[in-house]
């Protein structure tokens, strides 16, 4: 039997989040159904919201940083049980059969993921509804186990914010001696410091706030810079190995490539406006060598080893608990860029 859940969710473009009824899948054979406790917000919520990227669906029910208590499996699980307490990230699907996906890059699955939200699901014909409600029906092979030893409400940002800073500072080999420039102190920004610090690297956070310096360096940054600062930026020109960027707007890329050393690399992750990213001066890449490249989430597998990798470092986000009646102020503050260092949607509380 189908299940009819609460949820929240936008009907529009642009529409305030507000609370609507959802019907959930039954519980086919390799499904779980997981009552969700706490859902993080990502910046990504907002730009779907808003249709920033184009292609939303509504209404859409946003949400893809989800931990919840599983309470029903169909008869083909093998990997959980009823009573675990569980994780699911942006992907809830993907084809399986192409390279990326044999290669456990689902992220990169060449039919394209199904998202946990806003997506078309062929294989349940249905529309995704993301962790903004009570609960979701995932296919197992989606869902994470949670390391036990860690604050379960802050544990939700680590399925997006966490892999997403996890997978590019893994893929670029970042280690001890490397310094390592974390563009935009928000939710990717902050676990991006501590991810790069628990890998050993000399740490610079890069903002465009002079009042979240103090916060930077308590979150475990060696140094601050501000961008806005020129002379600031000219005095640490050719010191960084890796740039991370995840500023969530279209900005001039030129004076960040600036701060690269000869073969650096700056990473986007930030999902600039597609076409809006500025006039690129070649001459930044040439001289130097350097490069700019793009990295999306992670998959299945390294997902679940940065969930192991925080559970043995301890590593959980700075999270500021909310209700869901308080998400559309959550909104208001992240593009008010007030947000220290995750909005986390507590469902435990009625
Ligand atoms: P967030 O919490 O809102 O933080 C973004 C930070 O960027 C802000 O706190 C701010 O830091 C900086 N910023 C904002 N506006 C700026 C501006 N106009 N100029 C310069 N810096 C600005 O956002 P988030 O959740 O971390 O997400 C960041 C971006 O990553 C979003 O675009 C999101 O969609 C994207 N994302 C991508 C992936 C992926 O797989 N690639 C996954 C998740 C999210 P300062 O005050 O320190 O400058
Ligand atoms: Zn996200």
């Amino acid at each position: 039997m189908t299940q009819t859940v609460i949820a929240y969710g936008a009907q529009s473009q642009a529409a305030a989040i507000s609370q609507i009824s959802i019907e959930r899948r039954e519980v086919t054979p390799a499904d779980i159904s997981i009552d969700i406790m706490y859902c993080g917000i990502c910046h990504s919520d907002i730009h779907q919201v808003n249709n920033d990227w184009g292609g939303a669906i509504y209404p859409i029910v946003p949400g893809h940083e989800i931990i919840g208590k599983v309470t029903n499996i169909g008869n083909q699980v093998t990997k959980f049980k009823v009573g675990d307490i569980v994780g699911v990230g942006v992907m809830v699907g993907s084809c399986g059969n192409c390279g990326s996906c044999k290669d456990n890059f689902e992220q990169y699955c060449e039919q394209g993921f199904i998202g946990t939200y806003s997506s078309k699901d062929p294989k349940h014909d249905e529309i995704t509804y993301g962790g903004y409600s009570e609960n979701i029906v995932v296919d197992e092979k989606f869902v994470l186990h949670v390391p036990t030893n860690l604050a379960l409400n802050a544990v939700a940002p680590l399925l997006c914010a966490g892999i997403t800073t996890y997978s590019p500072l893994r893929n670029w080999n970042v280690k001890s001696g490397d310094t390592v420039g974390v563009i935009g102190l928000g939710g990717l920004g902050h676990m991006g410091i501590k991810l790069a610090k628990a890998m050993g690297a000399h740490v610079v956070m890069i903002t465009s706030s002079p009042n979240k310096a103090k916060d930077a360096k308590s979150l475990g940054a060696d140094a601050v810079i501000i961008s806005k600062n020129s002379e600031d930026m000219q005095n640490n020109a050719n010191k960084f190995d890796i740039l991370l960027n995840t500023v969530p707007v279209s900005h001039d890329l030129n004076p960040y490539l600036s701060l690269l050393k000869r073969d650096g690399t700056m990473i986007l992750v930030g999902a600039i406006e597609p076409f809006k990213a500025g006039e690129l001066n070649g001459f930044n890449l040439i001289f130097g060598r350097k490069r700019l490249g793009g990295s999306l989430i992670g998959g299945l597998k390294e997902t679940q080893e940065m969930l192991d990798f925080c559970g043995e470092n301890n590593i959980i986000p700075d999270v500021e608990m909310i209700t869901a009646s308080e998400i559309n102020n959550a909104y208001k503050r992240m593009l008010n860029n007030d947000v220290k260092y995750r909005f986390v949607i507590d469902f435990t509380k009625k």
